[in-house]
């Protein structure tokens, strides 16, 4: 669905990105784990058209969409929800839901349907459907930002750190959502320092470290990968 091709993003004289190329299966889950710094976000922003690539290529159903602006991406079906989840606090959880609706071809009544129906499946946001976004838990904020990023009906969701700020139970809940996305027919490529949670939804995964992919492979192999094992996830053999 996405093959990224030697991409390089530099910011001023610092490369941020270096050489990365990676795939993006339709249908599939793939995690990008990564320390702080290690150009996650940015491999994500250049995606997305947020950010220009110094080098590089990306394909997108085979068409090369490098350096399209971010809202031909998004009409593409490519959504990206960013770190710290922009949401807008000052409204209420339904008017940032209507917000998305901007970068939709659908009738008012239609685009309407589809956020009720979105909310029916998130009950804690149905019962705060008036409440200011900006008063919303941690939790509630992500899943209020993962219900906003699928009214923009993506093909591709793109999640930076999804589980950022959230205790450890509302990480799993976060995932349980992320996967049912999945199941019901959406790529999704995320983005994280927690590698356990990350490698544990995803069927492939790519390591990131100094702007470079030092490692892929199957998930499932990664989190029994004796390196993997020692910088991410705080385990030694020995
Ligand atoms: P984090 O999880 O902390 O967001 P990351 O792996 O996503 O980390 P990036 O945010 O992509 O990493 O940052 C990669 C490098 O690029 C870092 O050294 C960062 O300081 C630098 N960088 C990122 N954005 C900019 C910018 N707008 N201007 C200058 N340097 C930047």
């Amino acid at each position: 669905m996405i093959k990224v091709e030697n991409l390089y993003v530099k910011y001023g004289g610092i490369t941020a990105v270096r050489d990365v190329s990676f795939e993006v299966e339709e249908g599939k889950i793939i995690a990008l784990i990564g320390n702080n710094g290690a150009g996650k976000t940015s491999t994500l922003k250049t995606i997305s058209g947020l950010v220009k690539p110094d080098k590089g290529r990306i394909y997108f159903e085979g068409n090369d969409i490098t350096g399209m602006k971010p809202h031909e991406i998004v009409k593409k079906g490519i959504v990206h929800i960013p770190e710290g989840r922009h949401i807008f606090p000052n409204l209420t959880v339904k008017e940032n839901l209507i917000m998305s609706s901007s970068s939709r071809n659908v009738t008012k009544s239609r685009f309407h349907e589809e956020m009720n129906k979105a909310l029916q499946s998130f009950k804690v946001l149905k019962e705060r459907e008036n409440q200011l976004a900006g008063t919303l838990s941690g939790g509630e904020q992500q899943m209020l930002a993962i219900v906003r990023g699928m009214l923009q009906a993506p093909k591709l969701l793109m999640l930076d750190e999804p589980s950022m700020g959230l205790a450890p139970l509302v990480v799993e809940e976060v995932f349980r959502i992320i996967k049912d996305i999945n199941n019901n027919g959406t790529t999704i490529l995320v983005v994280e320092q927690n590698a356990q949670v990350a490698l544990s939804a995803a069927d492939y995964g790519y390591v990131m470290e100094v702007g470079e992919i030092i490692l892929h492979d199957d998930a499932k192999l990664l989190l029994t990968n004796p390196q993997v094992k020692k910088i991410y996830l705080g385990e030694n053999d020995d």
